[in-house]
């Protein structure tokens, strides 16, 4: 849902940035205007009517080859696929902008307008919430009860989600779309005031980059979150911070309403960092378990991971850059050996940056966790007396070896543990996939092993420390490469290629 809700915003972009004859349909079309309003209909009408469509398959335990579960979850999946391809077409292919264009009177207006544009996609998500609803409040009441107490309506469910799922995304990426309003719309006087045709872009990015900084203060407003009350769990968790020398602005209880069985930590400075425990967390598990999540936040955070998924995205975007201008640049001049247009291009910087990120992200993310794995089961390592494994740090009950590589096998079993109650209170097969955060086995067999063979370890992290040189090694070479060539080149080709279909 995420990911839809980016994929809704980068539509509206798309259509400021891309001239009227890339649009599907063209402005002066007739069918311009009544294909908005057929479309507009399309959007709402059809989400609402799937919807209810699939609220009733769900109360007929639909019959076929798969549960009511699965049904479930494939139908959601493909009505929120029919629902961004309906809107996308709405917005990039028919007069539906055009007609809240309100930056043509002035830029600062013009992000009403782009949520008035938005709100089909809104509509549309909401009703499909009101029709997931009876069938996940039904599966709430036959699981584990969660959270005592608590009623879960129809208002909960739509608050939760459209908090998490919908304004988690929107509010910043709101920001964004409002500062590349004014970015676009004052873009001559940037250029004149600046001096130099990239103002524009410079400006947006320290635009995006300001938001990125600020918004774990969003994000902790957006969600219901409080400061975690003191107490033994509080008091346990400060007391690890102060042991691996962690500073963030607060620890907070999340609340939601024990849907969520998570954990989080957001922000890069410590100013603006919080660590976030869920209400479900927290009840469902024990103090040692607690503080092993804690711990593993606070690897991605002491292994400062996300400075480095940062550089990560900056060496994928100077990837795509450079495809699209090599691409550009071979399509260009008198007798091209390429005749790719401008969309053409634009389809292959979407296929590698959809490449780079499947494969590339997935696999880093997952290498980042296994090492902030390793740092949590460090964190809850038993003391001498208390460890009773064969441990390679506890050799006998009085004696503990000094190596800040080596994983205590006591501890390590106290973060396994963690990771399947987490597993079991979510409701995931243990070795259910997943491409950010690898299966559950696989994380739990990998600490085993840490705990048995110190080599491996060693071997695990001095490949994590080569990992992050290389990644940083060719953000910075390739992006001296593309400051150079922008510097030194008169006008790049893809800007060229713009230029002249405007
Ligand atoms: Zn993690
Ligand atoms: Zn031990």
């Amino acid at each position: 849902m995420h990911l839809l809700t980016i994929l809704a915003f980068a539509c509206l972009l798309w259509r400021a940035e891309t001239p009227p004859e890339f649009w599907l349909i063209p402005p002066d079309n007739a069918f311009g205007t009544s294909g908005a309003a057929v479309g507009l209909v399309g959007v709402i009408g059809l989400s609402a009517a799937a919807a209810t469509w699939k609220a009733r398959c769900n109360l007929r335990a639909v019959p076929g080859s798969f549960g009511p579960h699965s049904f479930h979850h494939r139908a959601m999946t493909g009505l929120r696929v029919l629902l961004i391809a309906g809107f996308a077409t709405l917005v990039m292919g028919t007069a539906w902008p055009d007609w809240f264009a309100f930056g043509k009177r002035s830029p600062w207006l013009q992000i009403f307008g782009d949520l008035i544009v938005l709100s089909p996609f809104v509509l549309g998500s909401v009703s499909l919430w009101v029709a997931a609803f009876p069938f996940e409040r039904d599966l709430r009441s036959q699981g584990e009860a969660r959270a005592p107490g608590d009623d879960w309506s129809l208002w909960t469910y739509l608050d939760f989600h459209l908090r998490h799922q919908l304004l988690v995304v929107a509010v910043p990426m709101l920001l964004i779309l409002f500062a590349a309003n004014l970015t676009r719309g004052f873009d001559k006087q940037l250029i004149m005031w600046s001096g130099s045709v990239f103002a524009p872009e410079v400006a947006l990015g320290g635009a995006a980059a300001l938001v990125f900084v600020v918004s774990p203060v969003l994000l902790c407003r957006i969600w219901r979150t409080e400061t975690l009350a003191s107490g033994p769990v509080r008091d346990r968790l400060e007391t690890l911070c102060g042991r691996i020398n962690l500073r963030c602005r607060d620890i907070l209880f999340w609340k939601s309403g024990g849907v969520m069985i998570n954990a989080a930590v957001m922000g890069i400075f410590a100013p603006v960092r919080y660590v976030l425990l869920s209400d479900a967390l927290l009840s469902g598990m024990t103090p040692g378990q607690v503080e092993a999540v804690f711990g593993h936040e606070a690897g991605h955070i002491r292994h400062r991971h996300i400075p480095h998924f940062l550089v990560f995205a900056f060496l994928g975007w100077v990837v795509v850059v450079s495809v699209m201008e090599g691409l550009a640049r071979a399509s260009l001049g008198p007798d091209p050996w390429l005749r790719l247009s401008l969309p053409m291009i634009e389809g292959a910087g979407l296929l590698v940056t959809g490449v780079f990120w499947g494969l590339g992200f997935g696999w880093v993310s997952r290498s980042f966790e296994r090492q902030a794995d390793l740092f949590g089961a460090r964190c809850v390592a038993a003391s001498a007396e208390d460890c009773h494994k064969p441990c390679s740090i506890h050799p006998d009950s009085g004696t503990t070896t000094n190596d800040p590589w080596r994983v205590c096998s006591a501890g390590a079993l106290l973060f396994a543990s963690a990771l399947e109650r987490v597993a079991e209170l979510n409701g995931i097969p243990r070795d259910e996939r997943s491409w950010r955060h690898g299966s559950i086995g696989h994380r739990v067999r990998f600490l085993v092993k840490a705990a048995d063979d110190p080599g491996c370890v060693v071997r695990f992290e001095q490949s994590m420390v080569r990992v992050k040189r290389l990644i940083w090694a060719a953000a910075a070479i390739g992006g001296s490469a593309v400051a150079w060539y922008w510097l030194m080149v008169p006008q790049p080709a893809i800007l060229v290629l713009q230029s002249g279909s405007q």
